[in-house]
């Protein structure tokens, strides 16, 4: 009963054969690095979703500290748009240094990120590395902007060109000044945001973890300069108990600290929260969240123009004739402490994660395989997505035994009754065998079946996903049970 058997391919087969997951525009042959949500696929992924909303922002009590926080702090969201002014980009540094290396093939025209040439192949067979082939010439590594460009009203000139987001912080940063005058957070607080993110990646692959449109869960969190080190240190923590708090298991997850030299040049600290994804070699990790100390980088940016280092000091970037090379809005983004009665401009630690990431993490975690009797006790294979019941798409399935009796009226009224509280679906269709295993499949953590006995005593079986075991419950009890283990 372990997940060991989550191959890539089991998974992407999986998330394909009960609609989590297609390739975009996929009666045309398909789009890189675009994929759509099935009916399965956007209920997990708006469970993931909203469990972090509630967990991180609506759920959040600022009356007290919570555990291992360093104070008490205040929540709020925001909902900034994919497109704005292009002179955020510009101030951020995204427009300048927001890039990958890539090498071209001169020979067969394929495209490569410089750092990925040794793991990708050559798109020609025999297949082999880009290189390996006689004929093979590769460009040296050349810079790629990995923003979209687009364009705004009617001209295609360059004053109408814009940039579709690379990340949802930037909205965050520059209603900074509006989220503190007009709700009553004070320092510190932390503003979160749900978006859609867009990136033109070179070389997108291994299925949605590296795609060119997704969406990300971002938490800009501002205090004050001095208390920002045991701000990032709780930040860290509380967001790896997150994602094992919702199933996924330590072992294949991994927090791990940047060296110095792997940090952006504003950071002073940044960790990933790493999952051993089965597309990756035994003993890798790859990315599912950042969590960053981003010192008051951003906030000084969109007040003064874009930073650069020099030595220890972040400051201003400047042209030849000594003005900001890329000016900030001239808006003043620090902060009045009233209780300190001192005046700064707050450091920003920022948990920064993939909700799509997250789901395949999901989904991979959940994906397992063992056997179970059928009817007539001879053991039967199945795939069973183990997800938490927070994350599973389908919460409760209903069944009918039999099609007649008047089975598929009461089980009709469970249905209707459950559901106006939980995602429940209705299925009289096959072998009761196989309606369970369909659901196993589904990741549905219970099933409910009406049979000969519902109409003599007014109780069902309830089965549930892992362990297959059934009880007979009362219909009466049905709602408390779930609101219970749901
Ligand atoms: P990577 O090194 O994998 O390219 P990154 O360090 O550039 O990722 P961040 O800029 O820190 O990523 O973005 C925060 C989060 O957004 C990532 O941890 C990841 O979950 C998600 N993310 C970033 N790029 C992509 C992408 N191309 N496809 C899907 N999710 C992404």
């Amino acid at each position: 009963m372990s997940n060991e058997k989550a191959t890539m391919e089991k998974v992407v087969a999986l998330c394909k054969r009960r609609g989590f997951i297609f390739q975009s525009s996929e009666i045309y042959g398909g789009i890189g690095g675009f994929w759509d949500y099935g009916p399965l696929g956007v209920e997990l992924k708006r469970n993931i979703k909203e469990a972090w909303w509630r967990d991180m922002v609506s759920g959040h009590d600022d009356t007290q500290t919570i555990d291992g926080a360093p104070a008490r702090y205040g929540m709020v969201g925001l909902d900034t748009t994919i497109i704005m002014h292009p002179q955020v980009w510009k101030a951020s540094g995204h427009f300048d240094m927001f890039y990958d290396m890539f090498v071209d093939c001169r020979t067969c025209k394929a495209r490569f990120r410089a750092d990925h040439v040794q793991d990708s192949q050559c798109p020609r067979k025999p297949s082999k590395k880009p290189g390996e082939h006689g004929d093979c010439d590769l460009t040296d590594p050349r810079e790629f902007n990995l923003m979209f460009k687009t364009y705004v009203g009617a001209l295609l000139d360059p004053t109408a060109e814009a940039y579709l987001r690379p990340e949802t912080a930037q909205g965050i940063f520059v209603n900074f000044k509006n989220v503190v005058s007009t709700s009553r957070v004070k320092v510190p607080f932390g503003i979160a945001q749900i978006g859609k993110s867009f990136r033109n990646e070179i070389t997108p692959r291994n299925f949605t973890f590296r795609s060119r449109e997704f969406e990300q869960m971002e938490i800009e969190f501002f205090c004050a300069p001095e208390t920002s080190h045991d701000w990032y240190a709780y930040w860290r923590d509380r967001r790896v108990e997150w994602y094992t708090s919702l199933g996924l298991k330590s072992e294949k997850l991994q927090l791990r600290e940047h060296g110095p030299n792997e940090r952006a040049h504003y950071s002073c600290g940044t960790a990933d929260i790493e999952y051993a994804f089965p597309f990756l070699p035994k003993g890798e990790f790859g990315e599912l969240e950042g969590v960053s100390h981003r010192s008051d980088f951003d906030l000084r940016s969109h007040m003064e123009g874009k930073l650069v280092r020099d030595g220890d000091e972040l400051v201003v970037e400047r042209n030849e004739h000594g003005q900001p090379r890329h000016p900030g809005s001239g808006k003043d983004l620090s902060y009045f402490d009233d209780t300190t009665q001192t005046k700064y401009v707050p450091h920003v630690i920022e948990p920064s994660a993939g909700a799509d990431r997250a789901t395949l993490a999901f989904l991979c975690e959940a994906y397992s395989e063992d056997a179970i009797p059928d009817e007539k006790g001879v053991p039967q294979e199945r795939v069973v997505l183990r997800l938490h019941p927070r994350l599973a798409p389908v919460k409760v399935a209903i069944f009918p035994l039999i099609k007649k009796e008047g089975q598929p009226e009461q089980a009709a009224e469970i249905y209707r009754d459950l559901k106006r509280r939980w995602n429940v679906f209705y299925d009289e269709k096959g072998s009761i065998g196989k309606r369970y295993r369909r659901q196993d499949e589904s990741g549905t953590p219970f099933c409910v079946t009406v049979d000969h006995q519902t109409s003599v005593d007014g109780t069902v079986t309830l089965r549930e996903r892992d362990t297959t075991e059934q009880q007979r419950i009362k219909i009466t009890d049905l709602t408390g049970f779930l609101e219970e283990h749901l």
